[in-house]
């Protein structure tokens, strides 16, 4: 394949934003070579300003569980935006859209829009300190939950129970209020409360880890997480950015059987347009302003063109009584097929896998934690993914990423991928 205009495109790019991209991991960075430019993208596939066609197992990094310009979305923001862009003031949908996420996902009775996952997240901690009068969060090492500066905190030097900022900018101040566990560790977490007595507000996890490849919960984690954060009085969020109706229409919660007290959404809710939520039950909800103490705005919250897009994606989602059953029966079909020809080629790896997400790590650990996932082999993902890409399969430029599997893949499709497996990892 050919690169020529998207080399072109990123080098005038660079002259004028940083990077050359909007957001970093776009940069190709951990992979090398120079990023793909999209002109177009329908159902599964992408089409770039060179003219190759890729089957995306991407997918906007979540969004578009229906597939690329899904023609319910299009037209809907099409049509709303035939009646102005912005207000800036209450409009209808807004309150038809938050109806019916909160009818879909359990354990909610109130719902705010936001423009990004960071901005979710952002603000469910400023929820949860507000509510509980406490200052400490705890993340979990490996979990990212958008760019803000509680949240951008690596492994504590030292002391482990206090956190350290992994990029200027952030404050010491900021990472101290920041302790680090580890994923599916729950001794971890139990250290931290006895260490931090009454002063941890809230306990923050995405409920299957998306952000260093795909890692599940191991049985029980969630649960044991849930009773600590009972005896603690700590409120636990669940950070759904990837997992919200995606995994099941209630998302993690529904899938595990777990009740959060803090929900955070971003992607698939918003259809593919900027659009970030955080949810909880009306006690907590209402300390918000305007009603409650705690702030948070925004000029371009629950932008029309974003809930008409998000109102149709969810109402496609709600209607579809099988989809949830077509994915998982589509991503364990495309599990299958890997783990035969990577075993064939006698490469050495894991696969972990829920629903549609799925990732492929080569390392012989099992993959459940940022330590184990940063053991994967780099060179040999790089390997892969320029294989892979050359025979029109785009996956993440990074092994910390998860693949999305949309309802618009094919089984011919994910026939074609295995076999771009199995020639891209043959020694
Ligand atoms: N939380 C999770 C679990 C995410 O995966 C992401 C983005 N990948 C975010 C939060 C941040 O969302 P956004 O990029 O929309 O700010």
């Amino acid at each position: 394949m050919l690169y020529q205009r998207s080399s072109q495109l990123f080098i005038e790019a660079e002259k004028v934003i940083p990077g050359g991209v909007n957001s970093p991991v776009r940069a190709f960075k951990s992979v090398g070579g120079t990023p793909i430019y999209v002109k177009e993208a329908k159902g599964a596939y992408l089409f770039d300003e060179d003219g190759n066609k890729y089957i995306d197992y991407i997918n906007s990094w979540g969004p578009m569980l229906l597939g690329h310009s899904y023609p319910p979305v299009v037209n809907a923001v099409i049509e709303k935006a035939k009646k102005g862009t912005s207000f800036g003031m209450p409009t209808e949908i807004e309150t038809e859209i938050a109806a019916l996420a909160v009818s879909m996902v359990p354990n909610i009775d109130k719902i705010r829009f936001v423009n990004s996952g960071t901005e979710a997240c952002m603000s469910a901690i400023r929820l949860a300190r507000g509510f509980t009068g406490k200052e400490k969060i705890i993340k979990f090492r490996g979990c990212y939950h958008g760019h803000s500066d509680s949240f951008l905190i690596s492994a504590g030097s030292g002391l482990s129970t206090f956190g350290v900022p992994n990029s200027p900018g952030v404050t010491k101040g900021t990472a101290h209020d920041t302790l680090l566990a580890d994923y599916n560790n729950i001794e971890s977490v139990k250290n931290l409360f006895l260490e931090n007595p009454d002063e941890i507000a809230c306990v923050i996890i995405e409920p299957v880890a998306g952000n260093m490849g795909c890692v599940p919960p191991i049985e029980g984690f969630l649960e044991s997480l849930r009773k600590v954060c009972n005896e603690n009085k700590a409120l636990l969020i669940f950070d759904e950015v990837m997992t919200g109706f995606r995994l099941a229409k209630g998302g993690a919660q529904e899938l595990f059987g777990i009740a959060a007290d803090i929900v955070c959404f971003g992607k698939v809710i918003g259809g593919g347009l900027p659009v970030g939520a955080f949810a909880a039950r009306a006690e907590i909800m209402d300390y918000l302003a305007p009603v409650g103490p705690v702030y948070q705005a925004g000029t371009l919250s629950g932008n029309p063109l974003a809930m008409a897009a998000g109102l149709a994606m969810l109402t496609a989602i709600n209607e579809d009584e099988k989809l949830f059953e077509r994915l998982e029966e589509k991503g364990a079909y495309l599990e299958k097929g890997l783990t035969e020809v990577l075993l064939k080629n006698n490469r050495k790896f894991v696969i972990n896998r829920i629903g549609s997400m799925i990732s492929v790590f080569f390392c012989e650990n099992n993959v459940v934690d940022f330590n184990s996932a940063a053991k994967a082999d780099t060179p040999e993902f790089k390997s892969f993914f320029h294989g892979l890409l050359q025979r029109g399969i785009y996956i993440a430029p990074s092994s910390y990423e998860t693949w999305f599997l949309t309802d618009a893949l094919t089984y011919e499709d994910i026939n074609f991928t295995i076999e771009a497996v199995a020639l891209a990892t043959q020694s």
